[in-house]
């Protein structure tokens, strides 16, 4: 029924890559003749998920969406996937996104554009929105995504889903392709909180290839839905809230503030002092992780290869040349430059010294409040014809970016609508602590 769904809307919204129809089927006939056995199933038999196409899965195009991945086909499951078969979940298709997760529309993949399903006009935001443009137009329940800089919860919020970020280390990066391996993290979307929750239940925990994952247990999140919030602390950081920011947007976080009291909950006033550097700092590590990173694609090792070169040298510049759109090209080069030498302490160094101030602002008021409540996005989607500069883009990252910074867990869900258009609000909190935010978001959804 999944895919009766996609052949209708699929060729308005365009959120897939790539369709897994045959091999999804076959499985999950498999799957039927398990059930009918009486063999025992996963967590999530049969559930059709949807994949960003920077996660790798063997034997499929994974390609981020770059020309210089053109082609390239998995020849591993990343533990995510893995994690998933062993759940018994269907994987039904691959997302687009903004090429190597570089961007706030999907714009930039080589693919095509997809649409918002609430305005085919509109981006669905990004970078991962085929995956939130794919639950929102129903064609699938629950997808991944990956958030380096807020990717996963501002396409939720254009999209009116509901998209969790969880702590730096809780779910394993392998078989990611790494954009700032300091700031990667894969995290889920859907519908409902409860569906996140389910997700996340699944990707979760320490895994051997990736030395960056917590050990810690993972907790079943469902038990933290339908709980009672009375009495939890939650703070309202006054630099998120400066003249300037859009009104409407204010109200709806006004109201959820509202609707939080009444549920019990004491909001109060904090402060993250470092805010104002956030962007910055964001654009200066980010894209100095990625273009070390990116040093991998040569024209040798992976996909695309340029034809007319004369020797090595000439092919290493003519196959990056031809196959890095012009966003990845721009922070390849942003990034070499802060790394190096004569620039790296002023601007390197002086990020990571930052990136850390900002981490102990959260430290700080984590001890006080038990979340953080703040807009996701300062404006609703844009449209699709929208010619923004790269740095308009950069500063609509401004309340997603901390959460990476810092490490810590977030979570972004609808608050409301302007204009017909969904908006989001975003919760941020403790590191390994997303029980916390799963209850809150279900207590306000
Ligand atoms: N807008 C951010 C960027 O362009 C999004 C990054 C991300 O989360 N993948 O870097």
């Amino acid at each position: 029924s999944f895919y009766e769904r996609i052949e209708k809307v699929e060729g308005r919204i365009k959120s897939f890559v790539s369709l897994r129809k045959d091999d999804a089927l076959k499985e999950a006939r498999k799957l039927d003749e398990k059930r009918k056995n009486g063999e025992k199933l996963g967590k999530l038999a049969g559930i059709p998920i949807a994949i960003k196409d920077n996660i790798l899965m063997e034997g499929e195009k994974s390609t981020s969406c770059s020309k210089i991945l053109e082609n390239y086909i998995g020849i591993y499951d990343s533990t995510v996937v893995k994690k998933l078969k062993e759940a018994d979940a269907i994987i039904i298709g691959i997302t687009n996104m903004d090429e190597f997760a570089m961007g706030s529309t999907t714009k930039t993949s080589f693919q095509h554009m997809t649409s918002n399903p609430w305005d085919l006009d509109r981006v669905p935001g990004g970078s991962s929105g085929g995956s939130a443009a794919s639950v929102a137009a129903q064609e699938v329940p629950i997808s991944l995504g990956s958030d380096t800089g807020g990717s996963v919860r501002q396409p939720a919020s254009f999209c009116g889903v509901v998209g969790l970020k969880p702590t730096y280390g809780r779910v394993s990066r392998y078989g990611l392709m790494a954009f700032a391996s300091s700031f990667d993290q894969i995290g889920t979307l859907a519908k409902t909180v409860e569906d996140v929750a389910i997700g996340l239940n699944v990707i979760a925990g320490a895994d051997d290839y990736d030395a960056t994952v917590s050990k810690k247990e993972v907790p079943d999140y469902t038990k933290f839905l339908n709980k009672d919030i009375k009495g939890l602390k939650i703070g309202l950081p006054k630099e998120y809230f400066i003249d300037g920011l859009n009104s409407e947007i204010k109200k709806i976080i006004d109201n959820s503030v509202q609707a939080l009291k009444e549920l019990g909950a004491e909001v109060v006033e904090i402060s993250l002092p470092h805010t104002k550097y956030a962007i910055p700092t964001y654009y200066v590590l980010a894209p100095a992780e990625a273009s070390s990173n990116l040093a991998r694609f040569d024209g040798i090792r992976y996909g695309y290869r340029a034809k007319d070169y004369t020797d090595l040298e000439s092919l290493y510049v003519k196959t990056r040349s031809e196959g890095f759109g012009a966003e990845v090209k721009r922070r390849i080069m942003i990034g070499t430059y802060v790394l190096s030498a004569g620039f790296y302490d002023a601007y390197f160094k002086k990020a990571q010294k930052v990136r850390t101030l900002i981490k102990e602002d959260f430290e700080n008021v984590l001890n006080e409040v038990d979340v953080i409540l703040t807009p996701v996005a300062p404006s609703v989607a844009f449209k699709l014809s929208d010619t923004k500069t790269p740095i308009e883009l950069y500063l609509e990252d401004i309340f997603t970016i901390s959460a990476n910074l810092a490490g810590v867990p977030a979570i972004s869900l609808p608050g409301g609508l302007i204009d017909n258009l969904p908006v989001g609000v975003q919760f941020m909190g403790r590191p390994f602590d997303e029980e916390t935010l799963i209850k809150v978001a279900d207590a306000l959804e």
